[in-house]
């Protein structure tokens, strides 16, 4: 197959734990869940202090299209509701439960009816499925834009180093990501599937294109190892040569994009009824003693986590790939639906900048064709009609151009900066 490339980065991978496979992790003494885990707005709880849940049971919700509902990783009590802060400085509520130790199932837990197009989105919703690949874009909001879809690609590059999540997914939940692809196929009406992974995991590759190899429908694609190649823009164009425009979303470009590890949830959901009430974090870093695979609840906290893989003396923790992840310091903060990694670092090596030598490597590796000095320049001189000029409202923050400036310039995070300032929203943050 004709695979298209763009401009980006070439790293280290660090995939220490491509070969742990996922223990479960102990039930907590609490877990924090907090009512916003993705893009969209956050739900509002169902529940009250005191009230008992069951595990499954639907404790958030909102009528807002962009969200999905929010439910209890844990049988028990409610103990407290308070206000918990989301990355970019926002408020939402976070119901914490005491569990009880039985991890009693929900009475409503049973696998979903599906006759047509619409229940299946409609049981989409109701799994609280948001893409578990990082980005959290609700999963049935994708479903549900009415263009003609040709083609479903699933995304299982995991471009990022460090993070094992998806590839472990693929490994030890191989038939639940094959019948998940077909499920989707099936009740979405699309005639073609991509399964593209990049080729540092060779043993997917053969494990997939084995199985697949009587499915004329399913491809699967071996794509070069190039980061920010698990983007979603990136993804389409290297495999279908189409370009997503200024405020679209791939369903526009006829195709859907879909993470691995979001397709197998999805098809233990319609066999089980059980929605997304943990999900699988690799965990590690120079400072994690133990270097893991695990699946946790959601709502356990960073701090149980860290105690469990014997991480210590760390100066930065990081949530999610040392490209795109943010910083943490809080360890009562969450796990939360979007989370596939928790690194734990020695150092904190926060570069120090010179000036800028005008070497325009950050311009060549931008995989969106943008000119991150220029922004950097417009951004420090507030001067609001360049940087929207300079289309600072296409950066996705992948930080490719940060990663090889030899000056040590904080582009990436200086983008991040002049979007707030502008106040602009992402092209899927605009869908209403
Ligand atoms: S990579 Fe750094 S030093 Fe080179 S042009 Fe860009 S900002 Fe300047
Ligand atoms: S962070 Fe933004 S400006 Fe920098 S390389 Fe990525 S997309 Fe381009």
């Amino acid at each position: 197959m004709n695979i298209r490339s763009f401009n980006g980065v070439h790293l280290r991978h660090y995939k220490n734990t491509e070969s742990e496979t996922t223990v479960a992790f102990p039930l907590p003494a609490r877990v924090v869940i907090p009512m916003g885990m993705g893009m969209g707005e956050p739900c509002v709880p169902l529940v009250s202090v005191g009230d008992k849940v069951f595990l499954g049971q639907k404790i958030g919700d909102s009528d807002a299209f962009m969200s999905v509902p929010v439910h209890s990783s844990v049988s028990g009590t409610v103990k407290e509701i308070k206000n918990h802060l989301l990355h970019g400085g926002k408020l939402c509520k976070a119901v914490v439960i005491e569990p009880d130790g039985k991890q009693i199932p929900h009475e409503d837990i049973k696998p979903p009816e599906i006759k047509t197009t619409k229940d299946f989105i409609n049981a989409v919703r109701e799994s609280g499925a948001v893409g578990l690949g990082g980005a959290g874009f609700p999963t049935h909001v994708k479903f549900s834009y009415d263009n003609h879809v040709d083609t479903l690609i699933i995304n299982a590059a995991e471009c990022e180093p460090y993070i094992t999540s998806d590839y472990r997914e693929m490994m030890e939940n191989t038939a639940d990501v094959y019948d998940g692809i077909k499920l989707i196929l099936e009740n979405m009406h699309i005639n073609r599937a991509k399964l593209c992974i990049e080729k540092n995991k060779p043993a997917a590759i053969r494990l997939f294109t084995r199985m697949t190899a009587k499915d004329d429908n399913i491809d699967v694609v071996t794509l070069p190892t190039r980061y920010p190649q698990g983007a979603e823009k990136m993804l389409l164009f290297s495999t279908t040569g189409r370009m997503i425009k200024e405020n679209q979303i791939t369903s526009e470009e006829n195709a859907l994009v879909v993470n691995v590890s979001t397709v197998g949830f999805l098809n233990r959901y319609m066999k089980t009824g059980m929605p997304l009430v943990s999900r699988r974090l690799t965990v590690d870093g120079d400072a994690v003693g133990m270097p893991c695979n695990i699946e946790v609840l959601i709502g356990t906290t960073i701090g149980d986590i860290l105690d469990y893989a014997n991480a210590e003396n760390y100066r930065k923790l990081i949530m999610g790939g040392p490209m795109m992840g943010v910083c943490m310091s809080d360890p009562d903060a969450p796990i939360v639906k979007t989370h596939n990694a928790l690194l734990a670092l020695k150092s904190d090596d926060t570069p120090v900048s010179s000036p800028c030598i005008r070497c325009g490597r950050c311009i060549k590796v931008c995989p969106v064709n943008l000119m991150p000095l220029e922004l950097e320049r417009a951004y420090n001189t507030k001067n609001k009609e360049e940087l929207l000029a300079l289309r600072v409202n296409l950066c996705m923050n992948c930080g490719a151009c940060s990663y090889v400036c030899p000056a040590k310039r904080p582009l990436a995070e200086t983008n991040c900066l002049a979007k707030e300032f502008l106040n602009v929203k992402s092209p899927k943050e605009m869908i209403k």
